[in-house]
């Protein structure tokens, strides 16, 4: 149950329109229970009047009127309780989820990016949905219970003290007993019905993404047949489901059955020491309408392991800490942006080997530096670094000559372009697609740079309304590439952080865009990563890397004159 505190602090700010529903509920209850009650003294009532001399001063109006009235406040009470405890519920929802978007977003990218993408997506809405359950299946039906069956045995108890005591005793033991009995036997499968169910999603997200691939390689009805797997173990743990919550509801009916031959014996012989009358009936009916306040609780409590689990798989979630935190107050800005990597180590947390070994690298503002060297060896790294995906396992990292670590995200944010890798196409429009790099940019200036990065061809019909994306137009490796530069020209920041920018380009393309980037860092310090030897004898400085170290460094005609490795890949070209 301790899985749940982290969801029951969220109540504290809905409080009131929460004891509201449950008030409300409350009112219902009882208005369902005097309705019952009422109608069957009143009828037995009647019916004794019809057949006496009472039949002239009998009151049938007050009694008739307290039907009506219980039968309307019952509506009124239901609709009622309805509306305020979902709309509570609803927003408490709304609530947990920006609350565990807001733990979420910290850990990416970390060790929670190992995270299935349809995995945390189940989280984020069945699991959080599951949460529902917790007020409006366990929480409000157990306090509104209690009350209710001590509000009906001081009542029963005003009339007959043993009849009242019995009937309380029994529906305590039942509200007690019911949702121990079908937690223990809903716990197993309401876990398995979780974990299948984000299986189910996670296999059918695998099917709809790789789906083109799949049926070319023939692998489809594999993959097809994984979903269907799934899909019979989740139906498998519903099916339990809704046998369980059928034996609650049937048992709970045999123990009402039961109750009310008890109690109609015990009042038999006339209620409180009277000769037997109307009050039997009264008894009779206020003990069937009883179970109304247990209802609720039959079903409710096999849900419980299910949304323990999913419990259990959000605070997993919100229990992790981030690799990274970001300061809240510290560094915004700098006068000069000059970068220095001292004796800098990193290791993947999953990993054997350091990724980085005792790199140092002293970068002054305005420089340009070229970090060259095969797949693997460390480059993109390097600049993941420098933008803060992760901190560094040994060394130091100082950006404008304070450490990385005391900058705020903001600040840092604000003072690195990137044009990384693999360029991220959103779904959006051509211009959301570029105002996330600057929000306030004109349509002028962007269109502008999309001629400048050679995309003049997207200005064309629609231009910048153009969608992009899932459902929208396809953009090439090349063209991505090149709305990354835009992106990070129109962002223009006083460090640019280039992470292979013309790779996959034709040497013209590449000759282009290596001019336009010139162009656009005349006076910002850069990181330019590349595999190619190409127009590096512009740069002040290169590294040369290899398994995580820099072999050599210096600039082009040094590093020719050493006539070590980079004199040597050189000739190659
Ligand atoms: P480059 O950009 O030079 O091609 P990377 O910096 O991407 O190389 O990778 C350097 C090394 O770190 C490689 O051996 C790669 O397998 C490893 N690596 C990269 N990313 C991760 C990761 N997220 N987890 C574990 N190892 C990684
Ligand atoms: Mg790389």
């Amino acid at each position: 149950m301790r899985e749940l505190a982290p969801y029951l602090k969220l109540y504290k700010k809905h409080w009131f329109s929460l004891s509201l529903g449950m008030f409300l509920a409350f009112a219902t209850l009882v208005t369902s229970i005097g309705l019952l009650t009422l109608s069957g003294w009143f009828l037995s009532a009647a019916a004794v009047a019809g057949l006496t001399i009472a039949r002239e001063t009998f009151n049938y109006m007050l009694p008739g009127g307290g039907v009506r009235g219980f039968a309307m406040a019952r509506t009124a009470g239901r609709w009622g309780e309805r509306v305020v405890s979902h709309d509570a519920t609803f927003k408490l929802l709304a609530d947990l989820r920006i609350f565990f978007f807001k733990k979420l977003t910290p850990l990416i990218p970390g060790r929670l990016s190992k995270l299935r993408d349809a995995d945390l997506l189940n989280r984020l809405v069945a699991d959080v949905d599951a949460m529902d359950h917790v007020y409006l299946r366990l929480v409000s039906p157990i306090i509104v219970g209690i009350f209710g069956i001590a509000s009906l045995t001081v009542f029963i108890a005003w009339f007959d003290l043993t009849i009242g005591l019995t009937l309380g005793a029994i529906l305590l033991t039942l509200l007690l007993l019911w949702p121990i009995i079908f937690y223990k036997l809903g716990k197993y499968n309401g876990e398995m019905l979780t974990q299948n169910k984000a299986k189910l999603r996670i296999a059918t997200l695998d099917w709809v993404q790789g789906h083109s691939e799949l049926v070319l390689f023939g692998a489809e009805p594999k993959y097809r047949k994984a979903i269907s797997t799934h899909q019979s173990s989740l139906i498998q743990n519903q099916f339990k489901n809704a046998h369980y919550t059928g034996l609650a509801s049937a048992l709970l009916l045999l123990a009402n059955g039961w109750s009310l031959v008890l109690i109609i014996w015990m009042a038999a012989d006339g209620v409180n020491g009277q000769p037997p009358g109307p009050m039997v009936a009264m008894m009779a009916f206020a003990t069937m309408a009883s179970f109304e306040l247990l209802m609720p609780i039959a079903g409710a409590f096999q849900y419980l392991g299910q949304t323990l689990e999913s419990a259990r798989r959000l605070n997993e979630v919100l229990s992790a800490t981030p690799d990274v935190v970001f300061a809240e107050s510290g560094t915004e800005a700098s006068q000069s942006y000059d970068i220095q990597l001292s004796n800098v180590n990193y290791r993947y947390h999953d990993s054997n080997n350091d990724a980085l070994k005792s790199v140092s690298v002293n970068l002054n503002a305005g420089q340009k530096l070229a970090i060259v060297g095969q797949t693997g060896s460390g480059k993109s790294t390097l600049l993941q670094l420098l933008t803060r995906q992760f901190d560094v396992t040994s060394g130091e990292l100082l950006l404008g000559g304070s450490s990385i670590k005391q900058w705020t995200e903001k600040g840092l944010r604000q003072s690195i372009s990137v044009v990384s890798q693999r360029v991220d196409i959103l779904n959006g429009t051509l211009k959301d697609n570029l105002q996330l790099a600057k929000p306030d940019a004109s349509d002028e200036e962007m269109k502008h740079i999309l001629e400048e990065v050679g995309l003049s061809h997207l200005n064309e019909s629609i231009g910048l309304d153009a969608w992009l994306g899932d459902g929208g137009r396809q953009l090439s490796g090349g063209e991505k590439r090149r709305i990354g530069i835009a992106r990070a020209v129109l962002h223009n920041a006083p460090i640019m952080l280039l992470d292979e920018p013309t790779e996959g380009l034709d040497k013209q393309t590449e000759s282009q865009i290596m001019q336009l980037l010139n162009k656009h860092t005349i006076d910002k310090t850069v990181v330019f990563v590349t595999h190619r030897l190409v127009g590096l004898e512009k740069m002040d400085m290169i590294c040369l890397m290899e398994q995580g170290e820099i072999v050599e460094q210096g600039n082009h005609n040094e590093l020719l004159a050493q006539n070590g490795l980079y004199h040597r890949l050189h000739q190659r070209l």
